[in-house]
């Protein structure tokens, strides 16, 4: 919070000084009216005089006026200010969080990260407009009542006095007590918010499967969870109001005693008395206020923690300095130096000693069950992680020493998560690269994306759905293919991108990357033996180790597991 109050909003101390002033100006003048009240009542009509009265009033009427515009302008101000500041905040916390490592991400989840940049920096902003609204309102309210109430019956403001205490004490005691609170029911929402991305996603599988009502079960428990934290933390603050109301009312119960006798004993007036029970009201709502400030604020603390804890995390996976390593022409296109990696610092590794190397311009085949270990590889190379032992080279340069811009722009991919966006198939091709249309197009005629585009009337302009859901699953893949082949990287990957193929396209493509990506070096993660037969090597995964490797036809010789493959996909294809 520190952080918000001293740096994100110190641009704005001079606009908030002004806003702040202007608001003190008309809380003051709103101060003053039920005294202008009493002064009238007891002063002015007991004189008779007209004219006085309407003047008085003419003035009553004039602070009204003058109150009302400038508390207007002074909460637009405020309002500007939270808005301005929490655009910062939430800009540079969208900008950590594209930084974040794969492992930081992996740590705060992605659900959590959505919280933190939708509904905590919400809470912040919520915070900073009551603050500055409220903020000085509410104490000029509640002390500057408190010295007039001083000036009109000095023994009725004790009473006052004597009750602010309580107040004061239940305020500060509960919202300490509901800081924590707030920050497990930020964590269970989170959680929730997690179960219904999957469940969306997954929604066509669940129905499918019949598992609506696992689902549904699963979705229960964790709303029941967000439920009892926040019946807590709302119990806890819901106590807040009543209370200090409780404390307020009887208070005022003993004022009206107290003053009746002290109006019967000649030693007060009425008007002061009216003016006097206005002023209880005024304070009332004020503390009241005061102690609503301190739950947003108490809510806003714990946001502003969850967001500062995410733009202060240390920046990871930074471009070493450039030792003995230079990307060099005869190196290699990619090499491994007997890599190992785990997931997380402890636990088993997720890949062991995994040694190769690849020329340029040659294709790299990667075959292995699922989860033994293909995707890890192809982030490791593309340094999405570092390893914990060996090293991983590009051109002979180890890729922990380049920068993680230089780094990517080399490579063309398609990951198994990968999606499209709510765009043109052209922009879904281009991704905001400088590629010519010219350049799409023939990405698009290698990817066998190109007649099933120009078969719509709207050709490369048609628009995608969210996730472009109005595709076909071989669709989707070949308008992906055709991004990571846009521009002819130096190293294509596609992982696992041929499965939604069927066997023609998979070969016309592979035909084409043959013909006119000579010089790109390909790494193809595949299920399939047909998608990788024709590659210079093949590595065999399992468990995260390189189980066997060589080409097609020594593997068939040599790799056991190979060979009933093989066997398995040749009888299906025959079949
Ligand atoms: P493949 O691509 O061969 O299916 P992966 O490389 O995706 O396999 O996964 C290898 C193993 O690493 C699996 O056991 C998987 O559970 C684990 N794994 C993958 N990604 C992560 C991650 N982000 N955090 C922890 N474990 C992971």
């Amino acid at each position: 919070m520190k952080k918000v109050l001293t740096y994100y909003l110190k641009p704005y101390y001079g606009r908030m000084t002004l806003g702040f002033f202007i608001k003190f100006l008309g809380t003051v003048m709103d101060l003053f009216l039920p005294w202008i009240l009493a002064y009238i009542i007891d002063s002015v009509i007991p004189l008779g005089d007209r004219g006085m009265i309407y003047f008085y009033g003419l003035v009553m009427v004039v602070c009204s006026i003058g109150a009302f515009a400038m508390n207007v302008i002074a909460n637009r101000m405020a309002s500007a200010v939270s808005r301005d500041a929490t655009r910062t905040i939430r800009h540079d916390l969208y900008a950590r969080i594209m930084h974040l490592s794969a492992a930081q991400t992996d740590e705060v989840t992605k659900p959590s990260l959505i919280s933190r940049l939708t509904t905590d920096t919400y809470n912040i902003n919520n915070m900073l407009g009551r603050v500055q609204r409220l903020g000085v309102r509410a104490p000029i309210l509640t002390i500057g009542g408190i010295l007039i109430t001083l000036t009109l019956d000095p023994v009725l403001t004790l009473i006052l006095i004597a009750t602010l205490p309580f107040i004061v004490y239940i305020t500060v005691h509960i919202s300490k007590v509901s800081i924590p609170l707030y920050l497990r029911v930020q964590d269970a929402s989170d959680k929730l918010v997690r179960l219904v991305r999957e469940d969306a996603a997954g929604i066509r599988v669940i129905k499918a499967l019949s598992k609506t009502d696992v689902e549904r079960a699963r979705f229960d428990e964790v709303s029941r969870e967000v439920i009892q934290t926040e019946k807590k933390a709302s119990g806890m603050m819901a106590r807040v109001g009543p209370l200090t109301g409780l404390i307020l009312n009887s208070a005022q119960v003993a004022v009206i005693v107290a003053g009746a006798a002290r109006v019967a004993m000649g030693q007060c007036e009425v008007g002061r008395i009216l003016a006097f029970m206005t002023y209880f009201t005024i304070i009332l709502n004020a503390v009241v206020n005061i102690s609503k400030m301190f739950v947003v604020f108490s809510r806003a603390a714990a946001s502003a923690d969850r967001v500062m804890a995410i733009i202060d995390m240390p920046v990871e996976m930074r471009a070493l300095p450039q030792a003995q390593t230079r990307a060099c022409e005869e190196a290699p296109a990619i090499a491994f130096d007997h890599v190992t990696f785990r997931y997380g610092k402890s636990g088993e590794a997720t890949l062991t000693d995994i040694d190769f190397t690849l020329e340029r311009g040659q294709t790299l085949g990667i075959l292995g069950d699922t989860g033994s270990g293909k995707s890890t590889l192809i982030r490791l190379l593309m340094r999405f992680y570092d390893p914990d032992e060996g090293t991983v080279r590009l051109f002979g340069q180890d890729v922990r020493t380049m920068d993680n811009e230089t780094l990517r722009a080399r490579f063309g991919v398609t990951f198994q998560s990968d999606t499209l966006f709510e765009d043109s198939i052209a922009e879904n091709i281009r991704l905001g690269r400088p590629f010519t249309d010219e350049e799409v197009m023939q990405a698009a005629r290698d990817a066998q994306a190109y007649s099933f585009v120009v078969g719509d009337k709207q050709g490369f302009a048609s628009a995608l759905n969210v996730r472009g859901n109005n595709l076909s699953g071989g669709q989707k893949q070949r308008v992906m293919i055709a991004r990571a082949l846009c521009g002819h990287p130096d190293i294509l990957i596609l992982d696992d991108s041929s499965s939604a193929l069927d066997y023609r396209t998979d070969a016309k493509l592979r035909a084409a990357l043959r013909e006119h990506y000579e010089k790109t070096t390909k790494v193809l993660v595949a299920q399939r033996i047909s998608s990788v037969a024709h590659a210079d090597l093949i590595l065999v995964l399992s468990g995260g180790r390189i189980l066997a490797r060589g080409t097609h036809e020594e593997l068939l010789a040599s790799c056991e597991l190979y060979q009933e493959l093989y066997a398995s996909q040749m009888g299906g294809l025959a079949q």
